[in-house]
């Protein structure tokens, strides 16, 4: 089981500007006293009792720990230690700094199928080591995909938030509640080369049941600059029983990845992703996030009046995230 360090976090890190926030606490950039290193700090509050509303159960911390101390890779965000406290506990974990994938992307004029597909490779081997590990992640969306560094000459892919993450027995069916409908079969919009999702619905319920009753096609006005080889590859991956998908390590040996032939390597570099629909695409995104968060935010403040005491350890949690989001 992972040890949880019980010494105050503060003795061993200077605790900075809030870097992010998500439904279960804040992200904070932290700097060890003892090396000046900077890190990244996770801070959870965990729920002190099974009637409260607020905070994660502990045994949620724990499997998120547990499920990051499993996967080491170039891939995948690193954990450094744990801190306990009363009521919270502190991921100490490699910073980030490169952003989202998608603004990286989103900022660029034009993007050649060939670029996006160096992003894509690393996303695959990720998840394929993952995988390999028999974990799932099962949030896998553009805000869990980030880069160390977006000045470096090849930006090295992320993955981040494994909340939801879980282990599975090889073969036996898992179904989760989580996730977010656009994204829950995520690899097939995963780098949007439409700038569209092909399940687009009009509401989040069109889109699940798109998605559900595999109701998508190829739309010319948006997938003209597509190539065969790029559909094809989305094809082998919108199949609703799993054993019939692509895994991981098959789609790395795709030819849309892996091209065989120069004709197919030609292919790839006349074909490249649709940036306005793109550039729309994210900055709809973003307004849907900044909605979601006032959304929790007002949810949160809600709660308290509905007869939390102002002494309540968990109010904690309404205050930053109002004073982040508002
Ligand atoms: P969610 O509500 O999506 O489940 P969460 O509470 O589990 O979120 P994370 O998604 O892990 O929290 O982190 C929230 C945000 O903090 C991320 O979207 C990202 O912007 C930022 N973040 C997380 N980890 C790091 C890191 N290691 N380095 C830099 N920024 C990070």
């Amino acid at each position: 089981m992972a040890v949880f360090k019980l010494d105050n976090v503060e003795d061993f890190y200077e605790i900075g500007e809030v870097i992010g926030s998500g439904h279960f606490g804040q992200v904070r950039e932290l700097l060890e006293r003892a090396s000046g290193t900077r890190w990244a700090g996770k801070f959870l509050k965990i729920r002190r009792s099974s009637c409260s509303r607020l905070g994660l159960d502990r045994s949620s911390v724990e499997r998120e720990v547990e499920v990051l101390q499993a996967l080491q890779h170039p891939n995948i965000m690193a954990l450094r230690h744990v801190f306990e406290s009363r009521a919270e506990v502190v991921l100490i974990l490699e910073l980030i700094s490169g952003g989202e994938l998608f603004d990286f992307i989103a900022d660029k004029e034009n993007l050649l199928e060939s670029e996006a597909i160096v992003f894509m490779e690393q996303i695959l081997e990720g998840v394929g080591f993952m995988h390999s590990k028999h974990i799932a992640h099962f949030d896998l969306k553009p805000e869990n995909i980030m880069l160390s560094d977006k000045e470096a000459p090849k930006p090295n892919i992320k993955l981040i938030d494994f909340g939801l993450a879980h282990r599975f027995l090889p073969g036996e069916e898992y179904r989760s509640m989580g996730g977010t409908p656009q994204y829950i079969r995520p690899f097939y919009s995963l780098l949007r080369l439409s700038g569209l999702s092909p399940f687009q619905g009009e509401t989040n319920e069109e889109t699940l049941r798109n998605v559900v009753a595999m109701n998508y096609k190829f739309d010319e006005r948006y997938f003209s600059t597509t190539s065969n080889m790029a559909k094809d590859f989305i094809q082998k991956l919108l199949v609703k029983n799993p054993n019939d998908r692509l895994t991981a390590e098959e789609c790395l040996n795709h030819p849309w990845i892996k091209p065989l032939t120069r004709k197919q390597v030609a292919n790839r570099n006349r074909s490249s992703i649709n940036m306005k629909n793109f550039k729309k695409f994210n900055a709809r995104r973003k307004w849907k996030m900044s909605y979601n968060m006032v959304w929790v935010c007002n949810r949160l403040c809600r709660l308290r009046l509905l007869g939390k005491s102002s002494t309540d350890p968990d109010e904690e949690l309404v205050r930053p995230l109002c004073k982040h989001t508002v």
